[in-house]
């Protein structure tokens, strides 16, 4: 079964979250659990936790169907230390404050090693990243959101990924998710059936599909191999609705959160309900 929703809006309280998923017709959803664009954010309160977790149960939501996205400013290779240290401190408040809610797993992109050291050097210090907040923290997973390779972004290839898991203490506690948009730009066909197949055989034989912990479900602006991240909504950009059709009949997609970042989001409900009906 497929778990279809979009990252919403938490204006007002991470409690609304789940009120705005369902007001969409979504089985799933994703949420900043702060101000995305800000270091420091005022911990959330005992009643924005209950009343969260009151409106999951209200509108059946289970914590699997739910993936947090982390901060954009956070970079957990940065080569300074000052700066790593923030980052560090940073993503572990994040992480903290999906335990406080009661959720399973954090999506985060792995980070970026700003052409001043090497990107093997960069994926070490993230996984050392990792490993640090998960010894600090207990029952949430770290999900690594492939990327566009913007930039000096790392994991942007299954192969850097794999490199990051290959140095995680406690790999039941380390996931991936595959953004549909950020995989064509990085340079991997799906467009195509047999690209589509040949990526996910790549995916499943670098990475693994039991790592798979939620799916972002994006259009791109930008053709494949462009590098740049920039989302469109579903259909309208170089994937186009086949794709999506795929995806929709792909059992390697059931039970995980899927989740729309498309641009326009007055076209979500209209989208999920497009999805659904490829496949419920
Ligand atoms: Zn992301
Ligand atoms: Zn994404």
């Amino acid at each position: 079964m497929k778990y279809i929703g979009a990252h919403v809006s938490a204006a007002g309280g991470v409690e609304n979250a789940p009120v705005n998923a369902a007001a969409i017709g979504a089985k799933a959803f994703a949420l900043f659990t702060k101000n995305q664009r800000q270091w420091m954010a005022p911990p959330l309160t005992k009643e924005n936790i209950e009343k969260f977790k009151a409106n999951m149960v209200l509108h059946g939501f289970e914590p699997w169907q739910v993936l947090p996205h982390d901060s954009y400013l956070i970079n957990l290779g940065h080569p300074g230390k000052a700066e790593l240290e923030k980052s560090r401190a940073a993503f572990l408040d994040e992480m903290q404050r999906c335990e406080q809610l009661g959720l399973d797993r954090l999506n985060f992109h792995p980070g970026s090693h700003l052409k001043l050291i090497s990107p093997e050097e960069s994926l070490d210090i993230i996984a050392e990243s990792i490993n640090i907040t998960l010894n600090k923290t207990l029952g949430v997973i770290a999900v690594i959101e492939n990327t566009a390779g913007q930039g000096s972004n790392l994991g942007h290839r299954f192969e850097q990924i794999r490199h990051i898991i290959d140095r995680i203490e406690d790999k039941s506690r380390v996931g991936v998710c595959i953004d549909t948009c950020h995989t064509l730009t990085a340079g991997y066909d799906l467009i195509t059936p047999e690209g589509y197949e040949q990526t996910m055989m790549e995916f499943d034989s670098i990475i693994g599909f039991g790592f798979l912990k939620g799916l972002h479900l994006n259009d791109s602006m930008k053709p494949l191999g462009s590098h740049v991240d920039r989302h469109e909504n579903i259909g309208k950009g170089y994937l186009g609705l086949d794709v999506f059709k795929r995806i929709m009949l792909d059992s390697r997609f059931n039970n995980i959160p899927i989740i729309l970042e498309t641009p326009d989001e007055s076209l979500w409900a209209e989208e999920i309900k497009t999805l659904y009906a490829i496949n419920g």
